[in-house]
């Protein structure tokens, strides 16, 4: 029996297993013949875009509930080691797994610095565990003596994920503080400005959004120091704030550096239109780990936005490939990035250049319609919805 190896569960890795699984059922591949294995460091899909809301209840996906329909098996296994000479990939505990094609799908990561108590103290929205410690953290110091300190916040990163994490928190303090006759506090920091690379013409609304929200920003300065009691910042601001969430610098899976070729900046692999590691034999990368041509100028970037189809593409190239049948080049011909704002609404933007095509209330219906259904998997455990959905086809904007 010819092996099939997926490792990682979140966008790009659930819908290459159901993508090649898809592929199997479309060429009438007899049961036995290709086995399709996903290695996954949590028996779960994680909705992981939904990290900064503070309810997480539904953005946590059984793998059972989405694999076992279509005959993919699934282990909860940290890979540790990739080895392309031999096609195995090693997991905790010195368990190996042998592959014919293999689809890299392990994400990326937060990095934090070797900034002194940022470890100890710093929380992130990076995973679910990390997202729910956040919360649990809020929630214990609203249960204890509250001060101002309690109730403030300090979020490091002004790019997408903390102008998103920084949106919704006054909301969530005031849940959690009122009754202390506390009001939230929520502070911005970031080296540079904010929403950077956000572009001119969603820039103001960004900015008036965080204003309208009461969030308070430094820019141009970084934290020196993380502590219980606050942060020190550069400038020499001592920060009163019993919570720092850390949002800045996103690196590709570590996994990525058991192959042996040449990473972008970022760490990701270099993949061809088929999604396959240029020079790796066998070895297909989708998601955050890898950097394909979404277009005659474009890179994708780490997002879901791109991780799902290039997992539906992985997934229907890697079993074509295996069994000698014509491939299919990713290619998306469009661009949009949809910010929450928290009560201030959303900005929706098309393109590269990331032209406002709407905000306020009209761009929140829109994310929270990314956020609770498009973006998600079929949930009625029915194999023909799961593989119909898995179809390499591109979604049309949202
Ligand atoms: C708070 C937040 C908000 C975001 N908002 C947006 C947004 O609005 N729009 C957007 O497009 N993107 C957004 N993103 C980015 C988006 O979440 C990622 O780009 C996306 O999750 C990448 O998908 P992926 O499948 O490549 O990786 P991931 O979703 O990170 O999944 C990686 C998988 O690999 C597994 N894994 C990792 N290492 C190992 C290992 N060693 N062994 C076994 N398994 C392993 C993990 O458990 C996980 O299942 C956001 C990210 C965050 C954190």
């Amino acid at each position: 029996m010819a092996a099939v190896v997926v490792i990682g569960s979140g966008f790009a890795g659930l819908w290459a297993a159901l993508g090649a699984a898809r592929r199997l059922d479309d060429l009438a591949v007899p049961p036995g013949t290709v086995d399709i294995t996903m290695l996954s460091a949590t028996p779960f899909h994680d909705i992981r875009v939904r990290n900064y809301e503070a309810d997480l209840s539904d953005s946590r996906i059984p793998l059972a509930d989405l694999l076992d329909p279509v005959g993919v098996a699934h282990v909860a296994t940290e890979v540790t080691a990739i080895d392309t000479d031999t096609r195995t990939v090693t997991a905790a505990g010195g368990t190996t797994y042998c592959y014919d094609r293999l689809v890299l799908a392990s994400g990326s990561q937060l990095v934090k610095p070797a900034v002194e108590g940022l470890r100890e103290f710093g929380f992130d929205v990076d995973t679910h565990d990390g997202a729910v410690a956040l919360q649990q953290h809020l929630r214990e110091l609203a249960a204890g003596r509250a001060t101002p300190a309690s109730a403030t916040v300090v979020v490091v990163g002004a790019g997408l994920t903390g102008i998103e994490t920084a949106c919704e928190l006054p909301n969530r303090l005031h849940a959690l503080f009122s009754r202390h006759q506390i009001t939230g506090r929520v502070v911005l920091v970031d080296r540079n400005e904010v929403g950077s690379d956000m572009g001119a013409s969603a820039l103001p609304v960004i900015v008036k959004a965080l204003s309208d929200n009461g969030i308070e920003i430094r820019t141009g300065v970084y934290v020196t120091v993380v502590s219980e009691r606050g942060v020190l910042l550069s400038s020499g601001e001592q920060l009163e704030a019993a919570t720092v969430v850390w949002c800045a610098g996103m690196r590709a899976s570590p996994l990525t550096e058991q192959l042996p070729v040449v990473r972008d900046a970022a760490g990701r692999l270099p993949v061809d239109d088929y999604l396959r590691v240029v020079g790796i034999p066998a070895v297909f990368a989708a998601g955050d780990v890898a950097a394909a041509r979404m277009d005659d100028r474009h890179l994708s970037v780490m997002s879901c936005q791109h991780g799902r189809p290039m997992g539906r593409y992985a997934g229907y190239n890697v079993v074509s490939d295996l069994l000698e049948e014509p491939m299919l080049a990713l290619r998306i011909p469009w661009y949009v990035t949809v910010l929450d704002l928290g009560p201030a609404g959303a900005v929706y933007t098309e393109g590269w250049q990331r032209t406002v095509v709407s905000q306020g209330m009209q761009a929140k219906a829109t994310k929270q319609i990314i956020n609770t259904r498009r973006i998600y998997p079929p949930l009625t455990g029915n194999r023909a919805d799961l593989l119909a959905a898995a179809a390499p086809e591109l979604q049309a904007r949202p």
